[in-house]
């Protein structure tokens, strides 16, 4: 195979902790290279998430080597060939070359091989088929460089053939045209994937929320999930996210705003379900209690929030929340709603007032009442409920003095 191109040097090739474990692996004269997304994003100038690199030694080779050289080797997948280095707290993912030799839609046997085209061959797309040696030297067996050049997401081999072997590649198509793709999508791979979309409901709810959620941290993810609807995928994935227009508003607001996308806070906006709905889809996508309990409240508030309401209404409902994140996340999703739309400026004032909430504090406690002589019992609970009550009424002005009397601590 020829070079197809020459990657300058980058910080994550050349920091001390890749060269090591690069050497480690050279000393037992086991070739390696990066491979996958590092490349990729590398070439595109875009900021690189993991680190991964193949070689051509075997699983149990590559353990000794590394230990050889004092660094910590986890056999985390040593059985599809995946060992992980760690050394300063960082992760690489070792595997070795390998070729699939049987596939059931879902999971691959795997064979280890020393041709780097084989393993080439298994990878999904074109842009993730590329691989590059520890001094630059980039190979491109199927033309993933003039892809990316030209947004075009494109399946290695046959589409159709491609998602049968993994109906996970379906998904993964779609998040990767969100990220990378430019213009109308491959028709041969839209074509299979309306074909094949009908199995998608074999993947776990935890596969899908984790290609869904990185889908929808695209900068616009609007067009893909229409995409995805028009040819009957998201029939068979989540038929109640069909509010597109309302994701798009979501997507330009954060946009303006400078915010970093946040997948939770999109898919309540692509929802359009009541709160039941959305303990379903919670459990469909195997949701976390703490993110089940966010997507509840996003798409039914347990207080009302509106930036078009006024400072001290806006306060009043920071204060019931008890929570500035929630409480941020219901301005930009009323703001994205039908009451819409309000200007940027009004936006952020209303998310400004996120930052009161640890002024608003009631000055008086049950203690309080005790020391002025009221007996202990359900009295003193309903006494701090009134003053309570006309504290927010006051907009949270009176402090201990007013409120009760004495001098403020
Ligand atoms: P990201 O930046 O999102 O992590 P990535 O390309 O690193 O993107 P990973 O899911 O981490 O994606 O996978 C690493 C590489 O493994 C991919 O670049 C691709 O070559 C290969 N790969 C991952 N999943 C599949 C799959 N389902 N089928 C074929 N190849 C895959
Ligand atoms: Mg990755």
């Amino acid at each position: 195979m020829t070079v197809a191109a020459r990657l300058a040097p980058q910080p994550w090739m050349t920091d001390e902790e890749s060269r090591a474990v690069i050497a480690a692996l050279a000393a037992g004269g086991a070739d390696a290279r990066f491979v996958g997304g590092c490349v990729r994003d590398a070439w595109l100038g875009r900021p690189v998430k993991d680190v991964d690199i193949a070689s051509h030694a075997p699983p149990e080779r590559v353990m000794e080597l590394l230990k050889a050289a004092g660094i910590t080797a986890v056999p985390t997948g040593i059985d599809h060939g995946t060992v992980t280095a760690v050394i300063n707290r960082k992760h690489f993912e070792i595997t070795t070359l390998r070729r699939d030799v049987e596939t059931d839609g879902r999971h691959a046997r795997v064979e280890f091989t020393d041709d780097w085209v084989e393993d080439a061959a298994r990878r999904d797309l074109t842009m993730n088929a590329l691989s590059c040696t520890p001094d630059g030297n980039v190979y491109d067996p199927f033309g993933g460089l003039a892809d990316m050049a030209a947004g075009r997401v494109r399946f290695v081999g046959e589409a159709r053939k491609r998602i049968e072997e993994d109906v996970l590649r379906l998904l993964r198509f779609f998040r990767f045209h969100a990220h990378y793709g430019r213009g109308d999508p491959d028709p041969e791979a839209l074509e299979a994937c309306e074909a094949l979309a009908p199995r998608l409901p074999t993947l776990s709810g935890e596969r899908v929320r984790g290609e869904l959620f990185r889908l929808l941290t695209a900068p616009d993810p609007g067009a893909v999930w229409r995409l995805m609807i028009g040819h009957g995928v998201m029939a068979h994935l989540l038929p109640q996210a069909t509010g597109v227009a309302r994701l798009d508003r979501l997507a330009r607001l954060a946009h303006d705003l400078g915010e970093a996308p946040d997948p939770l806070r999109r898919l309540a906006a692509v929802l359009e379900v009541d709160r039941a709905g959305a303990l379903a889809v919670a459990g469909t996508l195997r949701l976390s209690n703490a993110e089940r309990d966010r997507l509840a409240a996003l798409i039914e508030p347990p207080v009302p929030v509106h930036p078009l309401d006024d400072r001290v209404k806006r306060r009043q409902a920071l204060y019931r929340l008890g929570d500035a994140g929630l409480y941020r996340d219901l301005v930009l999703m009323a703001a994205v709603g039908p009451a819409g739309p309000v200007s940027l400026g009004v936006i952020r004032k209303a998310l400004a007032t996120a930052e009161d909430l640890p002024s608003l504090r009631l000055p008086v406690a049950g203690r309080d009442l005790l020391a002025l002589g009221m007996d202990r019992g359900p009295r003193v609970g309903e006494a701090l409920k009134q003053i309570e009550a006309w504290w927010i009424a006051e907009d949270f002005r009176s402090g201990r003095r007013t409120a009760w009397g004495s001098p403020d601590p």
